[in-house]
């Protein structure tokens, strides 16, 4: 399907005007989503756990967080709900406190794919499915649109029982600030599958599998840590920004001729055709659903095998060191977990 880029000429925040808009869950997209609506003028109410962290937020903020259901049963048709829960958290949700209330006419607004693309979610017929995926973090959504940009957004049609489905997401879209800088439309299944694939295949999975195998490989072969730490992970940073602003060529203008010449010589030995293959598999398994069951099944079992990775990948080496490394580097700002999910400022030196 061809991508198609829209503006905020090319539609109007006025589709929302009226209407009630309910973003159910207040973490990083929801905050974002809730805040930047309202500030475009759209009426807002917010669904979140009052008496967690992100409850209290959404208070600090103006809003007054409810039960789920009692957000929904407030929405008419034409109204919408943004769902912004964790994805393996919304379809007991919907089930439990959504399906029921709802009314034809209503829009299903989904930040992600996942669950529709994947039927743990099917919403009735008489009702419009929508997403609106901005291609950022949920805190740079709101930081940007307070500078008066946007980050940009995907938008997504996959049901569209009003025949005002298009209009409302691109308001929704404009509403949050994709149309400052580029709102493109493509299908559930491109947006879920690209991004799951994205995550697994180089951003989080291929990245970290990445970072520890050179980590250790250092350490095996006797050099210090705090060498291997700065070599292979540290310096990533560096490189990132350089591909980010102007792509690899950039990043191989910016380098030594010894680096670049080392990125030639030896990129091929590492991602080799075998590993082109295995990402073959890896996107074939998203596509039939194979990685969203396991997925479920071990949310289902209490996320068992997940948290056990987790607790792992925690004591790696290259963890170890880098924490006391960052210490002494304050202007990195590097954070620490004090508590289970707390993230606070590292203030002192190791
Ligand atoms: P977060 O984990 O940041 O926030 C989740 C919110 O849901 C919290 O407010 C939390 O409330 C609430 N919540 C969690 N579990 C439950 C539950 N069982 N019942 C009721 N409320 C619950 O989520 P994200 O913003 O990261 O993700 C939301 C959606 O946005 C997902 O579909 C994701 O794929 C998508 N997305 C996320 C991006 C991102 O930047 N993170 C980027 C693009 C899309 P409490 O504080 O009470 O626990
Ligand atoms: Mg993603």
């Amino acid at each position: 399907m061809a991508v198609e880029t829209l503006y905020d000429k090319d539609g109007s925040i006025n589709a929302l005007k009226g209407k009630t808009v309910a973003v159910i869950g207040y973490g990083s997209q929801g905050h974002a989503h809730a805040q930047n609506l309202r500030d475009s003028g759209v009426k807002v109410i917010v669904a979140n756990r009052p008496d967690s962290p992100n409850g209290r937020l959404a208070a600090e903020h103006g809003f007054k967080p409810m039960e789920v259901a009692d957000a929904i049963k407030q929405l008419n048709s034409g109204d919408m709900f943004i769902m912004t829960l964790p994805d393996e958290a919304q379809p007991e949700v919907y089930e439990k406190s959504i399906k029921p209330h709802l009314k034809p006419g209503m829009v299903f607004g989904a930040t992600h794919g996942f669950n529709i693309h994947f039927k743990t979610i099917v919403p009735p017929k008489d009702i419009d499915v929508v997403m609106v995926a901005p291609k950022g973090p949920g805190h740079t959504v709101r930081s940007e649109f307070e500078r008066g940009g946007g980050v940009p957004c995907l938008m997504c049609i996959h049901q569209d029982a009003s025949g005002k489905a298009r209009d409302i997401a691109l308001a929704w879209a404009i509403g949050v600030g994709g149309g400052r800088s580029g709102i493109l439309t493509c299908s559930f299944k491109d947006e879920c599958e690209t991004d799951l694939f994205g995550e697994q295949a180089v951003l989080c999975g291929g990245l970290s599998q990445l970072i520890k195998s050179a980590y250790e490989v250092l350490i095996e072969a006797g050099y210090p840590p705090e060498m291997a730490y700065f070599e292979v992970c540290h310096e990533l940073k560096l490189i990132i920004n350089l591909i980010e602003r102007g792509g690899l060529s950039y990043m191989r203008y910016s380098i030594s001729n010894t680096a670049e010449f080392g990125d030639y010589h030896t990129g091929p030995k590492i991602i080799t055709p075998e590993t082109k293959k295995v990402m073959k598999q890896v996107l074939a398994d998203i596509q039939t659903g194979t990685f969203a069951k396991t997925f479920r099944g071990d949310y289902a079992n209490g996320f068992k095998w997940f948290k056990e990775q987790r607790e792992k990948d925690k004591n790696h080496g290259v963890e170890v060191v880098g924490k006391k490394l960052r210490r002494m580097m304050p202007w990195l700002k590097p954070v620490e977990e004090t508590a289970p999910g707390k993230w606070e400022l590292a203030t002192s030196r190791a």
